[in-house]
């Protein structure tokens, strides 16, 4: 091991490493490779060495032939030239292995790079690995993977949350610091706040679908998951901007969202940067079902944004409850009509020794989707069938848009919207699957954020107990913001982060690792 290189530091302490000369890129690569050939989480779908470190190589000779004062930057954002990055393998990756944790893409190797990661790419970051996940990032706990169930570093027994939560897993258990994930009911959010980890969703549209592989079209987003919100904030800015290729990608001007995060809010001074900040508690997210530990971090959580200047009122999203019977038609239907195309003729698994046409269809797609896979199908068909679509798709299309309505008239009271991620901890391996329906309510306050296509950031803020194991699990809290939104997000996690350190916090430091 490369004892220049710290475990668990983030991408700004690597990028300040880098343009040192601490160490190489190409050091760096191998050191991350070692790591996650050492992992215990089972994290990791793909590992290509020779292509990493191909991507190291290239890296560095950028970073020897820039002049070393280009690289250090005015403010406070850095370079993603020379560090590494993993992808959750819902990304195609060309030259990689893409399987979106489902045996029906076991082989399939795409001929083209999601937009997502050729910017990460062009950014000058090296892909590292591909990353379980939920089976087409249809879950909450990482327990539907056709390749087994992710453990959370901080207790092995537990889920790290889904459906990123290779992603969320190999970057709390010190492999790598950043990993891309999706988001289409909360899997960026729930898995960074089970693993200790900040993480965020942009407003829907900034984030490029292009090579995504679909799972509900109009609610996925990509994202980052990583130690800070400053590094969130370099990543979203390099992974986010108008692609022709995503037909709902927003026409707008790149953005830069690590400029100003470290600034005051508007006109606050320096020692209450957030003086003039509303932040809006939901009353429905601090009712039934939220576990007293969660509810207590996150309280002192709002304590710590007042003391920073921040004032809090009570906001309502009084259809919060309804965000999930809405998701849970809206995201199978289009799932449903999206995996059609897993038909065991283009691409894929492929049935042996078909009767027939028929046969083919239902036996390589019989053989190829996992159990929760095949329930959102079933549900999506149903609800779409004729009889049933007024009853169920379109009664759901019109909460869905009582949901954002909700976010809208609370957005008069307030500048940002806080609450817990999740009602309890993480939960145990063991106790996912039994009841589908236990994992679907455990989404209740990260539903309504996709719904009502907004951007969203979960950051740790504490730790609770979770099991007998005596191991302590994180807890998260969720910022939500307006529409196009996410540097102010960003900022109010930046001066939270500036004043307490939960992100600083890693399972090795409590034995876990
Ligand atoms: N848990 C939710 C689901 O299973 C969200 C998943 C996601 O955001 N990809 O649909």
């Amino acid at each position: 091991m490369n004892t220049a290189i710290p475990p668990f530091s983030d991408l700004s302490g690597l990028a300040a490493g880098l343009a040192r000369r601490d160490f190489s890129a190409v050091e760096l690569a191998q050191w991350t490779l070692d790591r996650l050939a050492a992992d215990q989480t089972n994290s990791v779908l793909s590992l290509l060495p020779e292509a990493t470190l191909g991507q190291a190589k290239a890296a560095q000779q950028r970073l020897d032939a820039a002049d070393s004062g280009s690289m250090q930057q005015k403010g406070p954002g850095f370079s993603l030239l020379g560090l590494p990055i993993a992808h959750k393998d819902i990304f195609v990756t060309r030259g990689w292995p893409t399987t979106a944790a489902s045996k029906i893409l076991r082989g399939y190797l795409s001929p083209f790079d999601a937009t997502v990661v050729q910017r990460l790419a062009t950014a000058g970051m090296v892909c590292t690995a591909k990353l379980n996940c939920d089976e087409f990032a249809m879950g909450s706990g990482n327990t539907h993977s056709a390749f087994g169930p992710v453990k959370n570093p901080w207790d092995p027994i537990a889920v790290p949350g889904g459906s990123s939560g290779g992603s969320a897993a190999a970057v709390a258990a010190g492999h790598i610091p950043a990993a891309t994930g999706t988001d289409t009911g909360g899997s960026i959010r729930q898995p960074s706040a089970m693993c200790g980890l900040t993480g965020i969703k942009p407003t829907y549209g900034r984030a490029s679908r292009w090579g995504m592989i679909a799972y509900a079209s109009s609610l996925d987003q990509a994202g980052p998951i990583a130690r800070t919100a400053l590094d969130c904030a370099v990543l979203l800015a390099a992974m986010c901007g108008f692609d022709s290729k995503d037909s709902t990608s927003l026409q707008l001007e790149e953005e830069n969202f690590a400029a100003g995060i470290d600034q005051p809010f508007s006109g606050a001074p320096a020692n209450a940067p957030l003086s003039g900040l509303r932040v809006g508690l939901p009353k429905e997210f601090f009712a039934e079902g939220l576990t007293a530990e969660v509810r207590s971090a996150i309280d002192q959580a709002v304590g710590e944004l007042t003391r920073l200047g921040a004032t809090a009122c009570e906001v309502s999203l009084p259809r919060t409850a309804l965000s999930i019977p809405a998701y849970y038609v809206i995201a199978p239907a289009e799932a449903s009509s999206n995996l059609s195309r897993f038909d065991g003729v283009r691409y894929g698994h492929r049935a042996s020794a078909p009767k027939d046409l028929l046969d083919l269809y239902c036996r390589s797609r019989a053989e190829g989707f996992g159990a929760e896979v095949k329930r959102r199908i079933l549900i999506g068909t149903f609800v779409l069938s004729h009889g049933y679509y007024d009853a169920y798709y379109i009664q759901a299309q019109r909460v869905r848009r009582l949901v954002a309505q909700d976010f809208d008239a609370a957005f008069q009271d307030c500048d940002l919207i806080a609450g817990p991620v999740t009602p309890t901890v993480a939960w145990n391996i063991d106790q996912a699957a039994s009841d589908p329906l236990q994992e679907y309510l455990a989404d209740i306050y990260t539903l309504g954020v996709n719904l009502a296509g907004l951007p969203a950031l979960s950051m740790p803020v504490g730790l609770g107990s979770g099991s007998d194991t005596g191991k302590l699990r994180p807890i998260g809290m969720q910022l939500i913001a307006p529409r196009l939104k996410e540097s102010l997000l960003l900022k109010a996690a930046h001066h939270f982060q500036s004043a307490t350190d939960w992100h600083r916090k890693t399972p090795e430091q409590f034995g876990a690792a």
